[in-house]
């Protein structure tokens, strides 16, 4: 049942057993989804993290992977803290313009979407604006593919009393990531991305004091954060408002998958495996990628058109016309496209995208 291989970060191609796991309804107040459905989840995430009950705790927020990028920094940031924001593409970017409808303090550095933000940017951005309390960066930066260091950036903020809120959208369950290492304090992602679920909701990974502290400060009703998360927690996984029923049920499936396939280490081989075939096989075909490989990550790739009078369209519609759905570029300084890698697709899926990519050229 399926019409086509989404080969887009998000909605992606989920698994068959995902999609029918949506095939029943689910009461809200019921224990046997509270309890059976919502707080497996929810330790479920603490447990692929690595991260335990009592120090960290995890919150679900209807809505796509924005409204929790809101919902965090609305909670974490008040009207007396200054967010620094280290950006270098259209994610890093939007949460610069969600600060400013939240009229929070806030410095946005934004680097060109080529290059790669680690420590030095970061070092730099401190020694330059005082009295930096937030900092906030996006992981994998899905406009182009590059995976930003936040390691590099963690070793810098480190000490220095900063709430570091990272927005791992497209990489968590798909990457490995040391949350309790790197000091995280709100990690945020959706349902739709590595984990391979459905669209309709999102999560923030929070440490369990930062989240305490944030009562009272949200200043929107239904993003409201430690509002969602107490209903959930004293509710014992009830939802403050109605609840994406079947796409959180289809959730559970995809975690239950990601274990089954061996977890985030083993997703992450396989990943960094469609990946190398990719890139591989497109540049035996001619393209080139966007990035440098040292910059790259294995959960999307930007290739450059081949020639100047490249017809995208024409290209993508061929494409689908043989069951493969690409994505355009999405920056400013470059004709580009995308591939994705993430999702229910293998190895053996991009070798045929490549073969129907090569009979094309
Ligand atoms: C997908 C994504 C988001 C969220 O986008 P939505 O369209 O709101 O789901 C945020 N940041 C990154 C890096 C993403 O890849």
């Amino acid at each position: 049942m399926k019409n086509y291989l989404l080969l887009t970060p998000g909605p992606l191609s989920t698994s068959q057993t995902v999609r029918e796991a949506m095939l029943q309804d689910w009461c809200t107040w019921d224990k046997d989804y509270n309890e059976g459905v919502v707080t497996v989840i929810r330790k479920g995430l603490l447990s692929i993290a690595n991260l335990d009950e009592s120090e960290y705790t995890s919150v679900l927020l209807q809505g796509s992977g924005t409204f929790c990028v809101e919902a965090a920094i609305g909670a974490a940031v008040t009207s007396t803290d200054k967010l620094l924001i280290l950006a270098n593409g259209a994610y890093g970017d939007r949460m610069a313009e969600l600060a400013a409808y939240y009229q929070i303090q806030y410095e946005l550095v934004s680097l060109h979407e080529a290059a790669i933000i680690d420590g030095a940017v970061a070092s730099k951005a401190l020694a330059q604006y005082d009295g930096i309390t937030h900092l906030a960066m996006v992981h994998s930066e899905t406009t182009t593919g590059l995976l930003n260091n936040i390691e590099a950036v963690a070793e810098v903020i480190k000490g220095k009393g900063i709430t570091f809120i990272v927005d791992a959208m497209s990489s968590f369950g798909g990457v490995p990531i040391d949350i309790k290492g790197l000091g995280i304090d709100f990690l945020v992602s959706s349902a739709n991305k590595c984990i391979q679920g459905v669209p309709g909701f999102g999560f923030v990974i929070a440490k369990r004091e930062k989240l305490m502290a944030t009562k009272g400060n949200a200043r929107s009703l239904s993003l409201d954060l430690y509002a969602q998360w107490e209903t959930m927690e004293k509710g014992g996984g009830k939802w403050r408002f109605t609840s994406p029923t079947h796409v959180v049920r289809a959730f559970d499936q995809a975690l239950k998958e990601l274990n089954e396939e061996g977890g985030i280490a083993a997703r992450y081989e396989r990943y960094k495996q469609n990946h190398r075939t990719l890139v591989d096989g497109m540049r035996g075909l001619g393209f080139k990628t966007l990035l440098a490989d040292e910059t790259q990550g294995c959960i999307i790739t930007s290739f450059l058109y081949p020639t100047s009078d490249f017809d995208f369209t024409d290209f993508y519609y061929k494409l689908k016309a043989q069951g493969f759905v690409i994505y355009p570029g999405k920056i400013s300084d470059a004709d580009t496209f995308r591939i994705g890698n993430i999702g229910d697709v293998y190895p053996s899926d991009i070798e045929k995208l490549i073969e129907a990519v090569g009979k094309m050229m």
